[in-house]
Formats: C-alpha cells, structure tokens, sequence
C-alpha cells in the first residue's frame, strides 16, 4: 500500500475509532460488536507499524479509550490505569509468551491467568485503612470521583486493617447476569429504556450523579491487584491471597500457569463454562507471574507487556434481518422472531434472533432488511441488542402484526393488559405441539425419545390430542412413523411408562400451567401432596402460599377449573400416573431429587423394593446408563451396563454402599 492511501485509511479508521469509543466509554450505547471494535483497532495497529511515520501521539493505539464524563470531579491516578492487549487467537497468544521471553534474554515465564470480568475498571485508595476515594479508569491518566457510589457496593469494605499505610487495590466492577434482568423488567415496566448488556449497565450505574439509585443498582466487585510500592511481593499470585486476606472480594476461579499449555487449558475450560457463571467473562487474562519479571518487561504507551487479554469468540455480531416470522408457543402466545442472513456468533450459526413482542419490535424500530446488533447472553436464542440505523438504505420494511395466528389461522387478540399476541383457539395445532413438548421435558416427565419431531408426527397425525393420549399409544401404531423402528418403539413405551413415577412436582411442571415454574411446581408439590388437594384449593388459600402471589394463584385456580383440563388429568389417573407424594417432601427439595438411579444385576433384595425407596426420595429410575446418571447400583454378574457406568465415569455403588446411602438419606 501506498504511504498517501495508508494515511487515508489511518484517518478514517481512527474516526471511527473514536467515534465508537464516545458511544461506549461515555455513552455507553455501543453501536458495534467488541469483536468488530478490535477489528478496526487491529488494523489500525498493523498499517501504523508498517508506516511508523504516520503515528501521532493523540491516535486511538496510543491511548486509553475513555474521557471523564460531566458532574464528578477528576482526579489522576498514582499510577496509570492501563489498558490491554488483546487477541482472539491463540497463535497469537503463543507470539505473546514468545515476545516475553526474548525480552526476558531467554528466561521462561510462569504465568497466572485470570477471568477476564466484563464491567468496568475501577481503582479504590485506602488511607489510614478507611477507604477514601474510588476512580474510573478515564483516560488512563485522569479518572472520576465516584466514591459515593463505590460506597453503595456491599463487597467493597469501608475499612481494612492497615492504619498506618496507604494503599490502592484495583479491580472490576460489575453486574451479575441475574440483577442486570432483574434491572431491565423494572426499567421496562416503568417505561424506561433497557441497558443493553450487564457491563453497559454496571457502567451506567457507575456513572450515576444520585448514589441513592447507584444504591439500588446490583453491582459487585472483583479485585485483581494491589499497587505495592513496598517490594512486599515476588509473585502476582501473592498480591491476590493477600488482597483476600484483606477482606476484598477476589475471583477465586485463577490458577497459576506453569506453562503456556497449562494457560490453553485454561482458556478452553473457561471458553466452555463461562455460561455457568452469573456474571459475563469476555475473556481471559494472562500475565506473566514474577513482578521482577513485569518489571523489566515495562509497558507501551497503552498497556503492560507483561499481559494480554485472550478474548473468547464474540457474544455478539452484526448481521441483516430476513425476515420477521411469528411463532405460536403452548399458551397461545405469538412471538416474533427475526430470521437473520446466517452469522457465526460464539462458536455457533446464528440463523435466528427473538424479538420478544410488537412492542418491542416498535421501541427498537427493527424492520425487514435492516443490519443489527446481536447478542447471545445466557439464553441459547440470541437476540436483538439494536438496529445499526447509519446502515439503512431506506428500502427496510416496518413490521405489521398480522391479525391472525400463523398455524390456524384463527383470530389472536391481545388482552389489556398484557404485552404479547395470544392465539386463543384452544384446538391450534402449535399450542398443542408446544404443550406435549414441554410435557415430556426434562425436569417435567422426562421421557426419554420423544424429542421435537415424534411430537410433531403425533401431533400432526392426529395420533394425540392432548397429552393425556401419550399414555395410550400403542406399538404398532408407533412402529408406523417416521425413523421408528420396533426397538425404538419399546424404548420409547418404556420411558413413557417409566414417566407414571415422576415425583409431583415434575407432573405439576409438566401440566403447563402458566406462570408455574419448576420452582413453583416445587412449592405446590411440598404444599398439597395430592393433585386432587391441589385443584380444590381456593384462589385464597393458594395465595397464602409464601412465593405465591395472586397472578399465580388465579392461573392455577383456572387451571384446575377447566373442564378440558380436568378430562386430561382424568387419563392421566386413569393410565396410572402417580399423582399424589407417597412421602412429605422436605422444605428445600428431597434428599435424592433429579438423582437418576439404574440397577443392574443379580440384587438380593427385591428390585421393585428398592427402586421405590429412592424414587420417594426423589430420585428418578433409568433403564439404560449415560452420561445423566448419578448412580449405578449392582448385584452379582453385572454386564454391559455396569461397564459402561465404568467407562463414563458413573458412580457405581455395591449393595451394602446403596443401602448406607439410603440409610443417610431416609433418616
Ligand atoms: P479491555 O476491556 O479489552 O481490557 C482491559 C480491562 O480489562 C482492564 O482495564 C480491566 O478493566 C479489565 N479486566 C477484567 N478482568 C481483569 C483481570 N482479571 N485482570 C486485569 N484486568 C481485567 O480493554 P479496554 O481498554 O478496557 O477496552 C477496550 C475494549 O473495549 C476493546 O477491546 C473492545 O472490545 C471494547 N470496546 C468496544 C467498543 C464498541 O463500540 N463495541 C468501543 C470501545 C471499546
């Protein structure tokens, strides 16, 4: 490339550069993915190390990305808050650890890596042990005052046992997945715009000029360093057991890295069970472990050589909306959904996005061929963050809510005081579709083999009107469908009589009454024993129910006084579900619950005997081993089951060890 067409390039990437980070360090209402951000940062690197003669000291490589924000004093840091280097790919992670070594002469590093936490940067000064004043990050150089709202946050101590030293301990704040939800219902109902990720409203809440709502706000810490200017420390390992030692909130989820295998190993573990926490990761955080070692690596203009930050594939990508499709689900509601120009997003093929409802298909003004921001948060439908609008070309169609159900046909209506379309046939094929699916679901009745497609043949043949019919399906007229073969056939009898013994709470879920969870279903099982007690409770008496409120309770009273609904719970009894507890459940679950017990092998007690033990426990009983079961019981000869329980790890208990185990859990 020429040095006039880099230079032209170079301005206009740094434009955009800046531009963006005003949207999300100020702003924050980012426009664009942080994968697509770090793209354009990377390219901008790359052309000003080929033309170093073209770097400015104000360029957007040379800086930290935020600027103090109006209404709070600024003050500078001690010590620069830098930013860091990232990378998405792990050559270049390997370019990193080689990078340190030359500069180390040749000498090997041991690293520590850490959860990358996505809130915001934050450092905290304690002085006679008092904590006195809290600051962004800002420029790097200069950060805000926002001690008052720091103070709000439960987890960070107001005192620490240092009287006679000052120090300052640096960290992440940030907004668990399940306070961010919580916080966006409440700014829905009240009319307010939602934050559209948990880090863009930590941010916020930061930047907050009342702390009485700052208070209100769930945010926490985690911190990752402390500024030493005593030389009290040799490994970065240490700087975090003394932090924690302190009584700050440390992540504990670090390890030390002997080697750059170990930090991979890291990665992959993190990449793959980052859904499982309640707060977002981006990524992870190496640094290399010897602070004589950081010091002599020193830092750029812009952030430490001694770490980077390994980001894990994007949670979110830009792509264009197809099409907006409704989809009916069991109680009738109607939900747009957008159809998406396919996009990869985390690991997968992005085809589809949900887009809640008309209204909020309205707020965000998303229309037929528009480009959007989207985003996979914990759910496994992503969905539409916003419309990038400088994008439009003015050919978008607006959406019309057609004014009849996509499947029947029949017209929906939208009751007062609710958000979304209903379709209100009690005969529409998709309800029915939705609710059989749900009947047979994990955590409902759980029966093995009846996946989304055999509803649908069921449903569509008309074989099943409701899911009461699943427990008269016969042989042969399941060996007539699709894929199903007279073994598949008796296994999937199997797992539907096996269902007849789900605990009550499974079959409460299962009925797909609105507004009752699996929690819910929990409550009510505890409470009412028997079904038959369940459906006679007045709406009253249910809401008495602790965790019960009346919108629960009216659904559940209607529920049971439905005569169509009562006719399905009749084939139910009469098929021989088990609809009353043998057994008083415990408050906070049975002792065995969700357990999946197989028994193999000669036993010397009654089988019948035993699996009824466990099953009032709240164990459920399989007849073939997977990775889903907890426990394998065997008698004399096991065969294949006890060896595959073997191979995949299963706990596998004699019969003198199963019946201490039962003696643990039944006294
Ligand atoms: P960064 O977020 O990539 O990494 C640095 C930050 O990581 C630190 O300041 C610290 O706050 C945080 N961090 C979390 N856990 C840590 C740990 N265990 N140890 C050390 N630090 C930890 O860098 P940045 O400078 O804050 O922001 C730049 C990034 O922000 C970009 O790479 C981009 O992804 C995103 N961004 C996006 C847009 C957009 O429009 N989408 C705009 C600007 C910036």
């Amino acid at each position: 490339m020429k040095k006039e067409d880099a230079a032209r390039k170079i301005a206009r990437l740094r434009r955009e550069i800046v531009r963006h980070d005003r949207l999300y360090y100020i702003e924050n209402r980012p426009e664009i993915s942080d994968s697509e951000y770090d793209r354009f940062m990377k390219e901008l690197i790359e052309l000003e190390e080929t033309f170093p003669g073209l770097v400015t000291p104000d360029s957007p490589t040379q800086r930290v990305g935020g600027a103090p924000v109006e209404g709070f004093r600024t003050f500078r840091h001690v010590v620069p808050m830098m930013s860091l280097g990232n990378t998405y790919s792990r050559e270049e992670l390997r370019d990193f650890a080689e990078r340190t070594k030359r500069f180390l002469k040749g000498a090997s590093s041991k690293f520590v890596a850490e959860l990358k936490i996505d809130g915001v940067a934050i450092s905290l000064r304690y002085a006679r042990g008092r904590f006195v004043r809290g600051l962004t990050r800002g420029d790097g150089t200069q950060g805000d005052d926002v001690t008052s709202n720091l103070k709000t946050i439960r987890s960070i101590p107001l005192r620490v046992d240092l009287p006679d030293r000052e120090i300052e301990v640096r960290g992440e704040v940030y907004m668990t997945r399940s306070g961010f939800e919580r916080l966006n219902e409440e700014r829905l109902r009240a009319g307010e715009e939602p934050f559209a990720n948990p880090r863009n409203a930590a941010a916020g809440s930061l930047k907050l000029l009342d702390p009485q709502i700052a208070a209100t706000r769930p945010l926490e810490i985690f911190l990752y360093d402390l500024l030493d200017d005593a030389g009290s420390f040799r490994f970065h390992h240490e700087k975090l057991l003394r932090l924690r030692e302190m009584g700050f909130r440390v992540n504990p989820n670090y390890r030390c890295c002997p080697d750059l295998e170990a930090v991979n190993r890291f990665c992959d573990e993190w990449a793959e069970k980052r859904e499982t926490l309640d707060y977002d990761i981006d990524g992870v955080v190496v640094k290399v472990g010897s602070l004589e070692q950081q010091q002599v690596l020193g830092a750029t203009a812009k952030s430490p050589r001694w770490a980077i930050a390994y980001k894990f594939p994007a949670g979110q990508a830009t792509t264009v909306v197809e099409k907006i499709d409704l989809q009916v689900g069991r109680t009738g509601t109607i939900t747009p959904v957008a159809h998406l120009h396919p996009v990869k997003l985390a690991g997968s093929t992005i085809q589809r996005a949900t887009l809640h409802n008309e209204d909020e298909i309205r707020r965000k003004d998303i229309r037929v061929g528009d480009t959007v921001l989207i985003e996979k948060g914990g759910d496994i439908i992503p969905k539409v963050v916003k419309v990038v609008t400088r994008r439009r070309s003015g050919k978008e169609v607006p959406f019309v809510m057609p004014g009849e159900c996509p499947v029947c046909r029949e017209v929906i209506e939208r009751p007062e005081d609710e958000v979304a379309w209903r379709c209100v046939n009690p005969f529409c094929p998709a309800q029915l579709q939705r609710t059989v699916e749900h009947f047979v679901s994990r955590g409902a009745m759980d029966i093995e083999g009846m996946g989304e497609s055999l509803v649908e043949q069921l449903v569509s043949r008309r074989m099943i009107r409701d899911y009461g019919d699943l427990y008269s399906l016969d042989r042969e007229a399941l060996i007539g469908l699709e894929r199903m073969g007279e073994k598949s056939a008796e296994n999937l009898l199997r797992g539907i009589e096996e269902s007849k013994d789900r605990p009550l709470a499974c079959l409460i879920f299962a009925l797909g009454i609105r507004h009752v969870g699996s929690k819910t279903a929990e409550i009510l099982a505890a409470r009412y024993p028997d079904l038959d007690r369940l459906a006679q409770a007045s709406r009253e008496e249910l809401e008495g129910i602790d965790e019960i409120g009346p919108r629960i309770a009216a659904s559940i009273h209607a529920f049971f006084h439905t005569e169509k609904n009562l006719q399905v719970i009749g084939k139910l009894r009469r098929a021989g579900v088990r609809i009353r507890e043998e057994r008083v459940e415990k408050k906070g679950g049975l002792p065995l619950s969700g357990k999946r017990f197989v028994f193999t092998g000669a036993l010397s007690f009654p089988r019948r005997e035993a699996e009824n033990r466990v099953k009032v426990l709240g164990a459920k009983i399989s007849s073939s081993v997977s990775a889903k079961t907890d426990y394998v019981v065997y008698g004399g000869a096991p065969g294949a089951k006890y060896r595959k329980a073997q191979e995949l790890g299963v706990m596998c208990l004699t019969e003198e060890e199963f019946l201490e185990l039962l003696n643990g859990k039944e006294g």
